[in-house]
Order: C-alpha cells, then sequence, then structure tokens
C-alpha cells in the first residue's frame, strides 16, 4: 500500500518535473525572441533608430534601409 503511494507520487513528480521543464525551455525562448526584436541600432547614415529586427547587417553594422547601406 506504501509503495503503491510512493509510485503514484513519483509519477506525478516526474510529470511535474517535465511540464515544469517545458515551461522554463518556452518561457527563455521567449525572452531571446523578445530581446532580440526590443534591442534598438542606430543607423550610421540617417542616424535613425531601428529594431534589430528590421535592420540591414553589413559588416557589424545595422542600416535602416538598403539606400542607407549603399550611401555608408
Ligand atoms: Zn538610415
Amino acid at each position: 500500500m506504501i509503495l503503491k503511494i510512493l509510485a503514484i507520487g513519483l509519477v506525478l513528480f516526474l510529470v511535474y518535473i517535465i511540464l515544469f521543464k517545458k515551461d522554463r525551455e518556452k518561457s527563455v525562448k521567449k525572452d531571446v525572441k523578445e530581446k532580440n526584436e526590443e534591442i534598438m541600432v542606430e543607423c550610421p547614415t540617417c542616424s535613425t533608430f531601428i529594431s534589430k529586427k528590421e535592420a540591414i547587417l553589413s559588416n557589424g553594422r545595422y542600416f535602416c534601409s538598403k539606400e542607407c547601406l549603399l550611401n555608408k
């Protein structure tokens, strides 16, 4: 009887651990994604601030548009 209760408790514990781990991985991935979108970079050509997600990366610098990239 005690063994049965312990077995059920162990299964519930494992399920809890698995669910908790999945939630944590999800939130970590979400955080990384949000951080990338939130970071604002200055266009070296026209000094406009744009999010990294929309910026064009060239030689380690972020440009707001192809025009600025060509006119650097
Ligand atoms: Zn620009």
